[in-house]
């Protein structure tokens, strides 16, 4: 039965996004209060409230609030005194703005492959980068789509090495992992209240650390580097990074709700994998022992015998009809049909044109001596499984909407869509 005849799909008017804001009302309260009290500017109470109140939640001693989530991973790279000529070792499926403030420092990011477990930094692949690469003093950490990586793994290979990690907990916030809240593991963390995260202030960031001297280096940096003289002077490079207190306010409101977006957010998961439960189709997974992610984006991942024919360019993808299998653009297709906005899984970094020729290792080594006979995600292991683990998610993966506001309505004609592309 066609999806029209199914459901009244008008409910989804205007659109059903990926994960946009949810305000409460409180938020208009504290940015309110700015305005009254004329702080309109990069100091203020709502500031300071932010900053306690995520310290604690985070269980770090010092919060700094910012102007975005990269300009916190920036600060993190300036504390960790990363230096042009440098390697660092990064997460390789993320957003870009993971790896980015690598560069801004004029050094080099070093790809690390992920695993299939969370999806997120292979400890194997790590532990082959320090054998190629034994002088690395500094991993950048990303918890992909909320789920927390193997934290303890790779922070015995990094204390190992005498290296340290800069957690990019931008898309984990509330997220924890053995019962502490991500963004507390690195000696430098690092979140975001971009308008799409799982809280927001429109845009925002804050650099979490328990070093007193690294919190007092960020908050003078990041306010032009001003010494304390009668005049402008500055002994340092500066930046203007510093949190508005009007988007404090934002964030200051909605902090209350973090639980409550995390909530619905695990029930949009477990409502999609109950739904998807008899397709060849698995939900991005996450170590349930150890871990409870924040469920910031509910994904798919397509089993191999589930895909149908399917090739990808650099900005094209094809594929061909086939009963009972389908492939990320025919699900993502259908999807914009009826205005759900879904998306491909982030690209990784080693597949992206600006990153092209810096190294990437995997399980058994470097990922840039993968023959170009094969497409990306094709070649196996020794292990008989994808070598190119993140090229491997990206060309079977697939984000699905995975707004807090989507009703079970809307979801059920969502989980439709898909099961339809399986007939
Ligand atoms: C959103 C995001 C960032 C950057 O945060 P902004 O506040 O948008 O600058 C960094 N890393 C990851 C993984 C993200 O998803």
């Amino acid at each position: 039965m066609f999806i029209e005849e199914k459901h009244n799909y008008k409910s989804f008017e205007p659109k059903l996004y990926l994960s946009s804001p949810t305000m409460h009302g409180e938020e208009l309260l504290y940015m309110k209060d700015a305005f009254d009290k004329n702080w309109m500017t990069t100091i203020g109470e709502n500031i300071d409230a932010t900053e306690e109140i995520l310290q604690k939640k985070i269980g770090v001693n010092y919060g700094v609030g910012l102007c975005t989530g990269t300009s916190a991973l920036h600060m993190a790279m300036k504390l960790a005194g990363v230096k042009p000529g440098d390697k660092v070792f990064c997460s390789d499926l993320t957003f870009a703005a993971t790896v980015n403030p690598v560069v801004y420092e004029g050094a080099t990011p070093v790809f690390i492959d992920s695993e299939y477990d969370t999806w997120n930094m292979d400890p194997t692949a790590l532990r082959k980068a320090f054998e190629i690469y034994p002088d690395v003093k500094v991993i950048v950490l990303a918890h992909l789509y909320g789920t927390p990586a193997k934290l303890d793994e790779i922070q015995k290979i990094a204390d190992e090495h005498g290296a340290i990690i800069i957690e990019d907990a931008a898309e984990s916030l509330g997220a924890t992992y053995k019962g502490k809240q991500t963004g507390s593991f690195g000696r430098f963390g690092c979140i975001s209240f971009n308008g799409n995260k799982i809280i927001t202030g429109t845009s925002g960031g804050m650099l979490l650390t328990n070093e007193e001297w690294a919190a007092k280096k960020v908050k003078k940096w990041s306010t032009q580097s001003r010494d304390d003289a009668p005049w402008y002077q500055h002994e340092e490079l500066g930046y203007n990074y510093r949190m508005s207190n009007v988007i404090a306010g934002v964030v200051r409101g909605q902090l209350p709700y973090l639980e409550e977006h995390i909530a619905q957010k695990k029930a949009i998961y477990e409502r999609y994998k109950e739904g998807f439960k008899d397709l060849p189709v698995t939900m991005n997974p996450f170590d349930s022992e150890n871990s409870e992610p924040n469920y910031w984006l509910s994904c798919l991942l397509i089993d191999n015998e589930g895909m149908c024919r399917y090739a990808q360019s650099e900005n094209f993808a094809a594929f061909t009809q086939e009963h009972h299998k389908s492939c990320p653009t025919e699900i993502l297709e259908a999807m914009l049909k009826y205005k759900a906005e879904g998306r491909p899984i982030w690209k990784p970094m080693h597949m992206q044109p600006i990153y092209r020729n810096h190294p990437f290792v995997t399980r058994e080594g470097s990922g840039r001596d993968i023959s170009d006979a094969y497409l990306p995600g094709e070649k196996k292991g020794k292990d008989g499984r994808p070598l190119d683990v993140g090229a491997d998610i990206f060309r079977r993966g697939l984000c699905l909407p995975s707004d807090n506001k989507l009703t079970p309505q809307q979801q059920d004609i969502l989980i439709d869509i898909v099961r339809n592309c399986f007939e």
